[in-house]
């Protein structure tokens, strides 16, 4: 408990230098959304099925009709929140957008808090067995892009101990470079998904320029529960929100996002 402590105050330090202009009013705000933080992180319990948070208020009820989409997506993570904005763009097909969570908030948007999370309801609280075969398509790198909707950037908070020990490793020889570019071997300052130093999610780049779509329903706390196949083609989704099941049917496609545990 003293570590984390420890560790939060360096990140507010970081975050306090990292704007010279932030006011003491939104230091203090952001410390006081840590202790809150902290003291529900205390009592956290790692979740060990998601019937606690979408409990039927009454099992025997029917599935209320939700309606009917061209997609429906399962899951506003990474792939769930690109399709939604694509999908929508053309204005031509209504997208039904599921995500179990919540939306983001300021504590979330803080890269250096994203650690603590994992003692939050944001953690579905999977284990995994140590996998042999993935990270593979590292060896085929990709580039950045410019003008794209997610922003990417050196983390603005650099101490002069960072460009000492990156004038030290120049002159041994060392490349600096772009390490998400096409060498990877050598020496950076750290890049992070953050816009102005903020945590640019997939949701802050393809779902909030999309929300005043009105051919996009996007509805947080909506468990996906069950998938109906008809002659090999899924067409219709159940789902959990607020104590109800509800159903909704796809003329096109259901979409599964929910991640690399949840979709299979
Ligand atoms: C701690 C950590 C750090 C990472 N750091 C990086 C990094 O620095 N760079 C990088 O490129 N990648 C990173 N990754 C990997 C990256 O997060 C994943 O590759 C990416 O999020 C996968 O996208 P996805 O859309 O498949 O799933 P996710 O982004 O996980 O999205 C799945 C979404 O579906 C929702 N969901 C699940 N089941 C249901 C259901 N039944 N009904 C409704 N909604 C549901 C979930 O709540 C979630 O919002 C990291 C992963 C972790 C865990």
């Amino acid at each position: 408990m003293k570590n984390i402590i420890i560790l939060c105050f360096a990140t507010l330090l970081v975050l306090s230098k990292q704007d010279q202009e932030a006011s003491k009013e939104s230091v203090q705000y952001y410390q006081s959304l840590l202790k809150y933080f902290l003291k529900n992180s205390s009592k956290w319990e790692k979740p060990k099925d998601s019937r606690k948070f979408f409990k039927l208020k009454n099992e025997q009820d029917e599935a209320v009709n939700h309606g009917h989409y061209h997609f429906i997506i399962v899951g506003a993570g990474v792939a769930g929140s690109v399709l939604a904005n694509r999908l929508t763009e053309s204005g031509k097909f209504q997208v039904l957008l599921l995500e179990a969570g919540g939306p983001e908030n300021d504590f979330t948007d803080v890269p250096g808090f994203a650690p603590y999370l994992a003692r939050s309801d944001f953690n579905w609280g999977y284990k995994t067995i140590p996998q042999n075969n993935s990270c593979l398509d590292l060896e085929d790198p990709g580039y950045h892009g410019k003008d794209g909707p997610l922003s990417v950037e050196y983390v603005k908070y650099q101490p002069e101990v960072l460009k000492i020990f990156l004038e030290a490793a120049k002159q041994r020889g060392q490349n600096i470079l772009d390490y998400n570019g096409q060498n990877q071997n050598g020496y950076s300052t750290f890049q992070s998904m953050t816009r102005n130093g903020k945590r640019c999610s997939a949701n802050k780049a393809f779902i909030k320029p999309a929300m005043n779509r009105e051919n996009l329903e996007l509805l947080y706390r909506a468990l996906g529960v069950k998938i109906f196949i008809r002659n090999k083609t899924a067409f219709r989704i159940e789902f959990i929100r607020e104590g109800k099941k509800y159903r909704a049917t796809a003329s096109k496609e259901v979409i599964i996002s929910g991640g690399t545990i949840n979709s299979p």
